[in-house]
C-alpha cells in the first residue's frame, strides 16, 4: 500500500468518529420508523389530554417524504414560532383527516410554482367521518414550528396557526364535539402564545372565501379568548 493509499484508508468515511455518527443516524432513523409505525395504529388523540401533549410533542404522522422546496418558501420569513394569529378553516368536504388533506395539498403549487410541503394547517379537528369526532391532531407544521400555507396572505401564513375543522360549514354546522375541541384548543394556544381575541380570525377575514362557512360560530369562539 502506497503512502497515498494509506492516507485514503485512514480517511475511510466509515472509520473512527465517522462510523459513530453513521451508526447514530442509522439508529435514529430506525427509531423514527418505529415511532411512525406505532403512531399510525393509534386513534387520534382527544383534546383534553392529548392536545396538551400535542402542543409540546406533536407526532409526525403527515411529515413530508422529502423537502425539495427552495429555502425561500421552506421557512417563515419572520422568526419562527412567533405566533400572532389563530386562523379557523373548514375543509369544505364532508369527510377527511390529516392524511387525506396532506395528500391533496402535496399536489398543489404556490404562486412561484413550488410544490407545497404538504398539509397547509397546523391542527385538524375531525367530525367522525375519516377521523374521530372532536379528535384534534397536530401536523408536521406544528411539530416543526413552521409557517402554514392556509391563509393566502404571507403575514398570516407566517404568523398564523392554521386550524382546520373537517366539514362544510356552509351546508351544516360543526358537531358539538368539534366545537368543544376548537374552543379548548384556541384557548390553550391563545394563553400559551399571548394571542389576544383580535388575533382569532376566520379564513374569510384575510381572503375572499366562504371559509370557515357561515354556520361556524366564529364570534362565540372568539369571545372565549381574553381581549388582551
Ligand atoms: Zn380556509
Amino acid at each position: 500500500m502506497s503512502d497515498r493509499e494509506k492516507a485514503n484508508h485512514r480517511t475511510n468515511p466509515l472509520a473512527g468518529r465517522s462510523r459513530y455518527w453513521f451508526m447514530l443516524v442509522l439508529c435514529s432513523g430506525l427509531f423514527s420508523a418505529l415511532t411512525l409505525g406505532f403512531a399510525d395504529d393509534q386513534v387520534p388523540w382527544m383534546i383534553s389530554r392529548q392536545v396538551a401533549e400535542g402542543l409540546s410533542s406533536a407526532r409526525m404522522k403527515a411529515a413530508p417524504e422529502k423537502k425539495t422546496v427552495p429555502a425561500k418558501t421552506s421557512k417563515a420569513e419572520v422568526p419562527e414560532a412567533s405566533w400572532k394569529y389563530l386562523v379557523i378553516h373548514h375543509s369544505g368536504t364532508s369527510r377527511g383527516n390529516v392524511q387525506s388533506i396532506h395528500q391533496e395539498h402535496r399536489q398543489r403549487r404556490d404562486a412561484d410554482g413550488n410544490r407545497w410541503l404538504g398539509i397547509a394547517y397546523h391542527f385538524v379537528i375531525g367530525n367522525g367521518e375519516g377521523m374521530a369526532d372532536g379528535a384534534v391532531e397536530a401536523t408536521f407544521r406544528w411539530s416543526e414550528q413552521i409557517h402554514g400555507a392556509h391563509a393566502g396572505n404571507s403575514l398570516v401564513n407566517a404568523r398564523g396557526i392554521g386550524i382546520c375543522l373537517i366539514g362544510d360549514f356552509e351546508k351544516q354546522p360543526p358537531t358539538k364535539a368539534q366545537l368543544r375541541s376548537v374552543a379548548e384548543l384556541v384557548q390553550e394556544l391563545a394563553a400559551k402564545h399571548q394571542i389576544p381575541r383580535s388575533g382569532l380570525i376566520g379564513h374569510s377575514s384575510v381572503r375572499a372565501t366562504a371559509c370557515p362557512g357561515r354556520l361556524f360560530p366564529l364570534e362565540r369562539i372568539r369571545k372565549l379568548i381574553p381581549e388582551g
